[in-house]
């Protein structure tokens, strides 16, 4: 099992040095500049770490719907990666390359990405002496964007197998979790999202406190 545990360890409280603390009240007086650094880079690494705790299981539930209904997701029966309203998503390999694939394999390169991604130390640090990239937040915000192309294309293509499995509630819960995680740190962008907008609301409702 992956160990996430030192996570909110952060480098500065390792070295034994807390930022946001002063040494001395000197060393206050004589660098206020530097605990303001030392402020920012441990908001920077407290929201870092947060974003790849959240993510993490997002992919995961997504990823475990996929496999579920795997059987009915074929090139036959899914040729494009659609979503609601005719929305069609091509693949970009590396170097920009643009590719018409079919649906289950879209989900396929999607779910290895962010396999090969969150297991990779320099992208997606575990271990407290590793710091986070700076392009964090831009890696996190495409595997946002790429699993919820991969949840629209689950509630139009999918949503009756999904019912019938009993998966519902399960896909809707995922859901609510994503909207509330894109709500919270604006992930992926209003354009992409509003296909399902009219759902967003509707589970925010359902899980809002009365
Ligand atoms: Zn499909």
């Amino acid at each position: 099992m992956t160990s996430y545990q030192n996570i909110f360890v952060p480098p500065w409280m390792v070295s034994g040095k807390d930022p946001t603390k002063a040494e001395s009240a000197s060393a206050s007086l004589l660098e206020p500049e530097a605990h303001e650094v030392h402020h920012d880079e441990r908001k920077l690494y407290l929201e870092s770490a947060l974003l790849e705790t959240l993510i993490i299981p997002l992919f995961e539930n997504v990823n475990e719907i996929c496999c579920t209904v795997s059987e009915f997701c074929t090139s036959s029966s899914c040729p494009d990666m659609n979503g609601p309203g005719m929305r069609l998503h091509p693949w970009y390999h590396e170097k920009g390359k643009k590719a018409k694939v079919s649906a289950p394999q879209y989900i396929d390169y999607v779910m290895t990405f962010i396999q090969n991604t969150i297991h990779d130390e320099t992208m997606f640090p575990t271990k407290a002496a590793n710091l986070f990239p700076s392009s964090f937040t831009i890696i996190v915000k495409k595997i946002c964007e790429l699993l919820f192309h991969v949840i629209a294309h689950l509630y139009e293509n999918h949503f009756k197998e999904i019912v019938l499995l009993s998966l519902h509630a399960h896909l809707n819960c995922v859901f609510a979790h994503f909207v509330i995680f894109n709500e919270n740190f604006q992930l992926v962008k209003k354009h992409e999202t509003e296909i399902l907008q009219d759902l967003a609301v509707a589970i925010k409702q359902n899980v809002s406190p009365q």
